[in-house]
Parts: structure tokens; sequence; C-alpha cells
């Protein structure tokens, strides 16, 4: 069987540091509202936990000849040069991952934070920002911290975006603002109203965030990150094989869940288990992965161009 007859995974990493995440910034219950707060508080050279961990990232894909796509926070773009050398002109895609890593609704009421209007420039800028940096263009975009509404999905199609990767549906979290029934774990163009795969309304192409049904009511996530941290390879080589029998799907990781630095103290530390697993064992445990699916990571845009 050669490649273009089988069902590929696209390997994604989501390019934001520490201080991105929602308990730091950038959401309706972190710690700083806005990333501007927090920089105004905290010297750059003292927080840098992705850039050697990406250029790493970037070797272990080189040996095992993978392409792989990477979701860049635009913020990063402009103030780590160490990621942009080891990205610009190499065999990987650039898509936007938003302009700082800013939520665009509130977690527990699901009403937007910002206006429409500021939403659709701020992802408008994020993607001039990065086109201009990488010298390429941008056509997938995942929403920070996977918390999608489904009135973005207009503006992303508007903005020139071909493809959306953020749509999660299981049982233990919903972030979206719509009642998320259950969604195909392979790619479909998206309803824009209730990010269905029913009556299409748009030209976006989602590429969903796999799950594993494994009882009647009860989904568990498969797509990647935090839970590939806390449950490892043995699971998501099980997730992944069930959801290739269906059609090509998606995996998707952080730089900074292979990093070896102690996270930095202002991250609360109301959830312990939060960092569970990072370093060398999620570093080890990658590698698994790339042993095991040899041949069948590719880039999301791959993904984009076989489905479309
Ligand atoms: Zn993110």
């Amino acid at each position: 069987m050669t490649k273009k007859n089988k069902n590929l995974i696209a390997l994604s990493f989501d390019i934001e540091d520490w201080y991105h995440t929602p308990l730091v910034t950038g959401s309706s219950f972190a710690k700083y509202p806005t990333l501007e707060d927090f920089l105004k508080q905290n010297p750059q050279e003292s927080v840098d936990c992705i850039s050697d961990e990406t250029v790493r990232l970037i070797e272990i894909l080189d040996h095992y000849k993978v392409s792989a796509t990477f979701f860049m926070v635009a913020d990063v773009a402009k103030r780590y040069p160490k990621i942009v050398d080891a990205l610009r002109g190499s065999r990987h895609e650039i898509a936007s991952h938003s302009l700082t890593h800013q939520s665009g609704i509130d977690a527990k009421s699901k009403e937007p934070m910002v206006s429409y209007k500021d939403w659709h420039n701020e992802q408008a800028e994020a993607k001039k920002v990065l086109e201009n940096i990488f010298k390429t263009q941008v056509i997938g975009f995942r929403a920070p911290n996977a918390v999608l509404a489904n009135w973005m999905l207009p503006l992303l199609e508007e903005i020139g975006f071909r493809y959306d990767s953020s749509v999660a549906f299981n049982t233990i979290y919903n972030k979206t603002n719509v009642k998320l029934r259950a969604i195909p774990a392979t790619p479909y163009y998206i309803n824009t109203n209730d990010m269905s795969a029913d009556n299409p309304t748009s030209n976006l192409l989602e590429l969903p965030w796999s799950n594993y049904r494994v009882a009647p009511f009860i989904t568990l996530p498969a797509g990647g990150g935090y839970f590939f941290r806390l449950l490892g390879p043995i699971y998501f080589k099980r997730v992944l094989k069930k959801a290739l029998e269906k059609g090509d799907s998606m995996f998707y990781m952080h730089p900074i869940d292979i990093s070896r630095k102690p996270i930095p103290a202002e991250n609360p530390n109301n959830r312990p288990l939060y960092w569970i697993n990072k370093g060398e064992t999620t570093e080890k445990n990658l590698i698994k992965m790339l042993e095991e699916f040899k041949g069948l990571f590719t880039t999301c845009k791959e993904i984009y161009i076989r489905n479309k």
C-alpha cells in the first residue's frame, strides 16, 4: 500500500510559552488578564521554556524525516528569534495560533471577551505577522486553549484561513459555545452554527481533535497535549490506530511538554497535575509515537489538500 491510499495523521505543535497558558494569561481565570500585563512585570530572559525545546523537536522530526505543522502564537514569532531561524524556510508548515493566545470567550459564560470586530482584526494581524516573518502563506488556524465560538468560523473564512483545527469533542470538557453533538474524528467541512458535519455552511475544513469512545456515553479526549503527557503512548497508540481506521487524524503537542526547566513560580499551583510528565518522559513518548506510526505523520496542510 502506498502512502497515497493510507490514512495519515496531521502532526502539530502549538508554539506558546508557559505564560501564554490560561492559568497565567489570556483567559477569564488567568492570574494576569492579558499578556501585556504579564510582560510588564516579567523580563523575557527569565521565562523562555520553548526556544531550545522547539529546536530539539525539529531535530527529532528531521531524524524521522517527518514534516509537521507549527501553530505559532504571533507574539512568539516576534520575540523568539531562535524559533524563527529554525523554522523559516524549513520543511514544516507554519499556521496561526493567534496573536497573544488570548481566549475569545469566557470559559464559563461563553460570552465573547472581545468584540467580533476586534477578534477579527487580531486574527488578521496574526496571520499577516506570521506571513511576513516566515515568508510563507498561512492557511491554518487553531484557537488558543481550543476555545472556539461559532461566530469565529465565518470570520476565519473571511480572513482567508482554509482550515481550522480546534474542535474537540469528548464527555470531559466542551470549550466551545455550542452544545456539541458527536462530531466526526476525521476532517470535515464545518457547519458554522453548531460545528457539526451536517449541512456544511462554509468552505472551512475542520481537522478535529481525535477522541476515543469507550462506552455509549463516555468519549475521552485523544488529541494529544496535556492528555498525552497524562496518559502516555500506550493509550495514544491504541486511540490513533482506531482513528486511522476511519480516516485521517490529528495529534498535537507543545515544545514545553519536553522542557526540563522548572516552570516559574508565577504559575498558580492549584492544579498539581497540570505539568505532569513534562520533560524527558514525554520526549521519549513522542519518539515512541514516531516509531510506531513511521511514514504516517504529515502536516495539517497535506491533510487539508487530501480532504478538500
Ligand atoms: Zn495553545
